[in-house]
């Protein structure tokens, strides 16, 4: 069984070894430095991604922008994450740009985007409309919990892929689960304790192959297929 964590807050020292590959998503810069260490091994198990994440704005600095984009300047295999919005969190005017300017940077070093999003798929919606081309080139919906129905528009239109951890109790989380192409799939821990981190992919991965109809090796197989096209893009295949 292949093991892959398509968002997760652990040190590669914490990971599990049985994990094939992961990707470490940072949240404010006082933890770019873990993912920069994670680059700097530039192995092919882990992957990191630096950002700056919706409950954090308050970290910014004055010169966020500048110090970011020197960083993934400086390391091509970095990622930009964890970036978005979340509607329960203050103050969504500074939210979106902070997000919108991350997005603009991900364009324009051409990294995917690791994203949060929660109860604003509509303003998500409406910046991706009005940047058109100026996108970066494939985006993970990290704990997807959007709209089922939009799922093969944001797939076919916007690259994204679809990352889950236990669905909870009731139909909407299954619903998107079903909803998602099995070449869109991705499983998340969203954990920073190696503790539960198998535990917590486990609990992802048993329903999706359920779902999808699928022996549960082979839909492990297909998402770790999966997170290696997201990968492809900061580390082309010799
Ligand atoms: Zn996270």
């Amino acid at each position: 069984m292949i093991y892959t964590d398509a968002h997760c807050h652990l040190a590669p020292d914490a990971g599990n070894p049985e994990i094939a590959c992961r990707i470490y998503n940072a949240t404010r810069p006082t933890d770019w430095a873990a993912a920069i260490d994670v680059a700097e091994r530039d192995d092919d198990r882990n992957f990191a991604a630096v950002g700056i994440h919706p409950w954090y704005i308050a970290d910014v600095t004055t010169d966020f922008t500048g110090e970011i984009s020197n960083v993934l300047a400086t390391h091509p295999n970095l990622m930009v994450g964890e970036i978005g919005l979340d509607k329960y969190h203050p103050d969504m005017p500074r939210q979106i740009e902070i997000f919108t300017t991350q997005l603009e940077i991900a364009h324009k070093f051409r990294r995917p985007v690791h994203m949060h999003c929660v109860g604003a798929w509509d303003k998500i919606l409406h910046i991706f409309r009005e940047r058109g081309a100026k996108m970066p080139p494939a985006i993970v919906a990290h704990g997807f919990n959007g709209d089922a129905g939009q799922i093969q528009m944001l797939a076919d239109k916007y690259n994204i892929y679809f990352s889950y951890h236990a669905p909870r109790e009731g139909g909407a989380d299954m619903a998107r689960i079903t909803a998602t192409p099995k070449n869109r799939i991705l499983v998340e821990s969203d954990t920073a304790n190696p503790i539960e981190e198998i535990e917590k992919l486990n609990a992802a991965i048993d329903p999706i192959a359920v779902a999808h109809q699928t022996d549960i090796e082979e839909m492990a197989e297909q998402i770790y297929q999966n997170l290696q096209r997201i990968i492809s893009y900061v580390r082309p295949i010799a």
